[in-house]
């Protein structure tokens, strides 16, 4: 086998060499010769079978008159990767939560539930058509996910940087809400005088509501580290950008 090293992190150590027998019964499919490696079949991209390209339901048996194994070569998925709905949409399960935030932050559909079982997760991506981010790879493992990813990095700002570079999605900032992902609307400083206190209704003009939770956000303390993060992910994405709200919600 030789398998992309930018998968070999996932794999035991002896095997991180670019050839390697595989050693393992000729009546398994690929797909689970991959998952007996360690890999979760949704980071893996081509897959060949001594040259010719085959899919996970493959089965690598002997070859016709030759000798040894045929030889299977596994790429890493290819980035950026294609999905189902342009733009994507988001699952993020419970370890999560801070790269949710800032996914919706930048204008991505993003959902994220706490306690929610491994069952329902799979269940809910397929169901809303959302590609399902986690850094368990179990999770990744179950073969009715049609989209997942094993998320890079152990800081948020690394997971986030993983996430833009491997679906390079269009960025919509300060458009939804960070608590529960759901759109944000202007709203007049009149509309929500009672709500405010008062020396933020005597400086700020700028308001918006979130038409899912009621949250009421504007430009505050945080908006300078959170204009930092938007700015660094349009600079990532490109010009991906599809609306230039030009407000920044208060993170909460
Ligand atoms: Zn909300």
């Amino acid at each position: 086998m030789e398998v992309d090293p930018a998968l070999w992190f996932l794999m035991s150590r002896r095997r991180r060499v670019p050839r390697f027998e595989a050693d393992l019964p000729v009546t398994d499919t690929v797909g689970h010769l991959i998952r007996t490696l360690g890999i979760p079949p949704t980071e893996v991209g081509r897959l060949t079978l001594d040259g010719r390209a085959v899919g996970l339901a493959a089965r690598p048996t002997g070859r016709d008159g030759g000798e040894g194994e045929p030889v299977l070569t596994v790429a890493s998925r290819e980035r950026p990767q294609p999905t189902r709905r342009r733009p994507p949409r988001f699952l993020l399960d419970v370890h999560l939560g801070s790269l949710a935030r800032r996914l919706r932050i930048l204008g991505i559909d993003t959902a994220y539930e706490t306690g929610a079982e491994d069952a329902h997760l799979v269940e809910r991506a397929i169901r809303e058509e959302r590609v399902l981010l986690t850094k368990d790879r179990g999770l990744l493992h179950r073969t009715a996910l049609p989209e997942g990813a094993l998320v890079r990095g152990d800081t948020v700002d690394e997971q986030l940087n993983d996430v833009l570079d491997r679906f390079a999605p269009p960025l919509a900032p300060s458009t939804l809400c960070p608590l529960c992902g759901a759109a944000l609307a202007p709203v007049s400083t009149q509309d929500i005088a009672g709500e405010l206190p008062g020396h933020t209704r005597a400086h700020v003009v700028d308001f918006s509501r979130c038409t899912g939770c009621g949250h009421v956000y504007w430009r505050g303390a945080h908006f300078r580290r959170l204009d930092a993060v938007i700015a660094a992910a349009l600079r990532q994405v490109g010009t991906g950008i599809i609306s230039g709200a030009d407000r920044s919600p208060k993170e909460p």
